[in-house]
């Protein structure tokens, strides 16, 4: 028999987005933020609670692009890790950066508990499990440093010791890491729309922003809906932000990530299969990363199914295998849902805040945004105020463009290659 397979976000049969009708604003605003997505609510949560008029809109509905569908899973590393970003940045800066990394996850802690969101948030931490012995070995010192350099709580599992954590026979260690956890995404973005909202911001979506001009105090920017006058405008449109930005739109690249859901398996065997409940990420360039659902009954996971774009199915059948690699007792399981998002990258693979020709933008967080994108947003939120607390490590990076990108990463592939021959012949 053929299963059919949903080809929307599992988290939708929960929380699924809303669009949100409204009328554009007659006269200026102070800000319009482009994107609600985490970042995009979190800067108009912070800017409309300090009395600002605030206007924020999505091209689909808030929460459409990345922000419903990802893995939920709060984690504090970026991808250069601590080395990458002392030896690119120097101790001081490189220091600074990962430690802001680490508060975002107790800024998203507190944003939860403030606003009373009911989102299956957990701090049950996290474990990488490493695929090869050379990455268990260069992972294992990277956790040192950061346990020095950052007073990181993490242990270092030598051999089967992650499997207190995880029922699979595929690693040979593994790091385990305490202060971070798992949500659900898409009751996370709705509970921020609701603190949106109650801070007196307006919303419309679907509402496109298509360009903007300079105009005396401020911004005249053109949507679908017509033209909007603001002082300010937040472009936080991450993955997903098309051409009305062009400085963005050559420093960013989309980049497509798939997760598929299971169908329930019962309580049991999830719990056979994640003992401790941790969210998981593993140690290879095409990385697989999983976790239970928070009711306790499937396994979801994701990762780049296929090197060059194939239907969903496809798509779903690839994870599928890697989840029988993981966990082979799996291999008669259905899986229930299928669904993609695109992740954002600089080229610098780091998130970036900032302001080009007076317009601001928070974005770029690498498939690494659950807690990052918050705190960036609320961040810019604080630029645009001209608050000092504004003030954040991540300022005056670089944020470099490419002579041969425009706006469609066409060399993706290519780097996939050479990822899938890396993990597949260990070096
Ligand atoms: C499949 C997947 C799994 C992931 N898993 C994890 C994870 O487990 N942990 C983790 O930390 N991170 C994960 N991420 C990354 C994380 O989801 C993102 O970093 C985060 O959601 C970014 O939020 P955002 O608000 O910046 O962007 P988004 O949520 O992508 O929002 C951008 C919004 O901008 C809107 N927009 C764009 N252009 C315009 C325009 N011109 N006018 C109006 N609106 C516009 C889009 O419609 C979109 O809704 C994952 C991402 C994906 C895709």
């Amino acid at each position: 028999m053929t299963h059919r397979i949903e080809k929307t976000p599992f988290w939708w049969e929960a929380a699924k987005p809303q669009g949100k009708k409204g009328e554009l604003p007659f006269g200026p605003i102070d800000v319009l933020v482009i994107g609600a997505g985490y970042t995009g609510l979190s800067a108009a949560r912070t800017l409309a609670g300090r009395g600002l008029d605030v206007l924020i809109i999505d091209r689909e509905v808030p929460g459409y692009g990345a922000s419903s569908r990802n893995g939920g899973m709060v984690g504090n590393l970026l991808k250069p890790g601590l080395s990458g970003l002392i030896s690119a940045y120097g101790e001081e800066k490189g220091i600074a950066i990962a430690k802001e990394a680490v508060h975002s996850v107790a800024f998203l802690k507190k944003l939860i508990e403030t606003e009373d969101i009911d989102c299956d948030f957990a701090l049950n931490g996290r474990l990488y499990p490493a695929v090869l012995k050379k990455h268990f070995v260069s992972m294992a010192a990277e956790s040192e440093k950061r346990s020095r350099y950052l007073g990181a709580d993490e242990e270092i599992l030598e051999g089967k010791a992650y499997q207190e954590d995880l029922g699979s026979e595929l690693y040979v260690g593994g790091i385990r890491q305490y202060e971070t956890g798992g949500l659900h995404p898409a009751k996370y973005l709705q509970g921020l729309v609701g603190a949106v909202e109650k801070a007196g911001a307006h919303l419309i979506a679907p509402c496109e922003a298509k360009a903007f001009q300079k105009v005396k105090d401020g911004f005249d920017i053109q949507t679908t809906d017509g033209s909007v006058r603001a002082r300010h405008v937040l472009f936080a449109t991450n993955g997903y932000g098309g051409t009305a930005n062009t400085f963005l739109q050559r420093r960013i690249m989309p980049i497509g990530s798939t997760m598929i859901a299971t169908e329930p398996l019962g309580e049991n065997r999830i719990k056979a299969l994640f003992p401790s409940g941790r969210m998981i990420a593993d140690s290879r360039k095409m990385l697989s990363y999983y976790r239970p659902s928070p009711d306790g009954q499937r396994v979801l996971l994701g990762g780049r199914p296929t090197i060059l774009p194939a239907s969903p199915e496809e798509q779903a059948r690839s994870l599928q295998k890697r989840l029988c690699e993981i966990f082979p007792e799996l291999r008669q399981t259905a899986v229930s849902h299928v669904w993609s998002g695109n992740v954002a990258y600089g080229f610098d693979a780091l998130p970036t805040i900032g302001r080009h020709e007076g317009v601001y933008y928070a974005l770029g967080y690498c498939g690494s945004g659950v807690a990052m994108s918050g705190y960036l947003g609320h961040k810019a939120a604080l630029q645009i105020l001209a608050e000092p607390e504004g003030v954040t490590a991540f300022d005056d990076l670089p944020f470099p463009d490419r002579p041969y990108y425009h706006g469609r990463p066409w060399f993706v592939p290519l780097a996939m290659i050479g990822y899938a021959i890396r993990d597949r012949f260990g070096f």
